[in-house]
């Protein structure tokens, strides 16, 4: 009988990673995420697979996330050699993704081995190259929602959409051995139904066995109409306090909702600022390729009336004051712009990217606005500030936290308890359910919601535990 391990993302949110393997003999792995987080938890994306990459036969891939895709290059570097099969939006973004990622790995490398050297200690590779990165995106095959195709003799592979970001899917797998099928899905990271511009999750029927995240398994997120009146107060109250407001945001996702929200509240002339600058080259870019998807998005005929009809999808009748800063230089300009700027930029959960040189300069001013709209894992900078810290370290530098900082629950681009619970519902049979990408006490709160609602008993499965199909 087929086999199943639970290699990553077991009771944590990130290294999303789980090895099929046929009676046959052929090895599926689904996703090859990356660890983000606490360092130690980072330093886990240089341990050994658990497994040989030369043996894998294909890789099948959610969605572009660095959560669930960023040690493809990896895998490839240490000799995998097959398909990474993904729904054709992932492929376009996950080119943009992890290139960029690459970018950063080659950059810390760099930065690392200049202390290293200095004390003498031995140089370290990046973790992966550009080079490598673009050999794996060459292994890319790209397919639509819900048509199977063989992955292996024997395995066939549908993807829906799950209404998480552009290209998501819920992977359905259906291993046939000796005449008998057995069927996984596997859930990857179910959409938020509230976000603007995505369908809900695809409601399926029928499992044997199921993988399903539990990021959110303890709570209900917000209202979103709530939370763009919240927004909207806090970019009344920063234009009163005559200071900036700060959003760090996921380039893919969180980005382009918040550009839809902001629009919306411009048109209804509720936006006192006078610019909002997108500060991150891969979100620009990543609103590109959500455009080259339109066809893929939930988008209502009067939000595309919004957006200025379908031939002319430039955000400059939805957010006319919108500012793509490209370069560095335009980015390093913003730090001149002392009040009236709503600046998103990277990284989500602020461990990196240009969002920190936005903290140096406004964190510490009691005027300033931070407004967190995205889940932090824990051990991030994003996380600490959320939880109240009043001095953060970063750039070298320890930086007061003066500025107000606002938690905004409604923007996830996770379901909620209530929507897990629904998603779960529509299984007409009982399947084995494991609960999977999420931190421990919100997959336990999860588990009983699912057994006293449901009456599904749902398993924890812990690292490295194997169940056989
Ligand atoms: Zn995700």
């Amino acid at each position: 009988m087929a086999m199943l391990s639970f290699l990553g993302a077991i009771q944590q949110v990130t290294g999303s990673c789980y090895l099929l393997e046929t009676q046959a003999g052929a090895k599926i792995l689904l996703d090859c995420g990356m660890r983000q987080g606490r360092r130690d938890d980072e330093s886990g994306n240089r341990a050994p697979f658990a497994f040989d990459p030369k043996a894998v036969d294909a890789v099948v891939l959610s969605h572009a996330h660095l959560d669930h895709s960023g040690l493809l290059p990896r895998l490839v570097a240490e000799g995998f050699t097959g398909p990474v099969h993904a729904t054709d939006a992932t492929c376009d973004l996950l080119e943009l993704m992890l290139l960029d990622s690459a970018h950063i790995q080659e950059k810390d490398a760099e930065w690392e081995n200049k202390w290293r050297q200095r004390v003498g200690k031995p140089l370290i590779q990046p973790l992966y190259t550009q080079l490598e990165t673009e050999r794996m995106l060459k292994q890319c095959h790209a397919h639509h929602y819900a048509q199977a195709f063989e992955v292996a003799p024997g395995v066939s592979l549908t993807f829906y959409d799950a209404g998480h970001i552009l290209g998501s899917a819920i992977v359905q797998l259906e291993v046939t051995e000796q005449g008998q099928t057995r069927r996984l899905v596997f859930s990857g990271d179910l959409g938020n139904v509230q976000t603007p511009l995505m369908h809900a999750p695809t409601a399926l029927e029928q499992t044997d066995v199921l993988l399903m995240e539990s990021t959110y398994g303890d709570r209900d997120h917000r209202n979103v109409e709530e939370t763009v009146e919240e927004l909207a107060e806090i970019l009344k109250q920063a234009h009163k306090d005559g200071g900036n407001v700060l959003i760090p945001s996921f380039a893919v996702g969180r980005t382009q909702d918040l550009i839809y929200h902001l629009g919306q509240l411009y048109q209804q002339g509720r936006v006192p600022q006078q610019a909002v600058f997108l500060d991150s080259p891969m979100a620009i870019r990543a609103n590109d390729i959500y455009y080259r998807f339109l066809d893929q998005l939930d988008i209502s005929e009067s939000a595309l009336q919004h957006f200025g009809g379908p031939n002319r999808l430039h955000l400059d009748t939805w957010l006319p004051i919108l500012r793509p800063t490209l370069s560095p230089e335009e980015s390093m300009a913003i730090n001149r712009v002392k009040s009236g700027a709503i600046i998103i930029a990277g990284s989500g959960m602020c461990t990196g990217g240009r969002i920190l040189h936005h903290f140096k300069h406004n964190l510490w001013r009691r005027e300033c606005h931070l407004v967190i709209a995205g889940f932090q894992a824990r051990g991030t900078l994003g996380r600490m500030l959320v939880e109240g810290a009043e001095s953060v370290k970063l750039l070298h530098q320890r930086i007061a936290v003066n500025a107000q900082v606002h938690t905004l629950g409604g923007f996830s681009a996770h379901a909620g308890q209530s929507a897990l619970l629904e998603w779960a519902g529509h299984f007409k049979n009982t399947p084995a359910l494991y609960l999977i990408h999420g931190e421990l006490e919100k997959m336990q709160t999860l588990q009983t919601a699912l057994q006293e609602r449901l009456k599904l008993e749902a398993r924890i499965p812990a690292p490295g535990d194997r169940i056989s199909l």
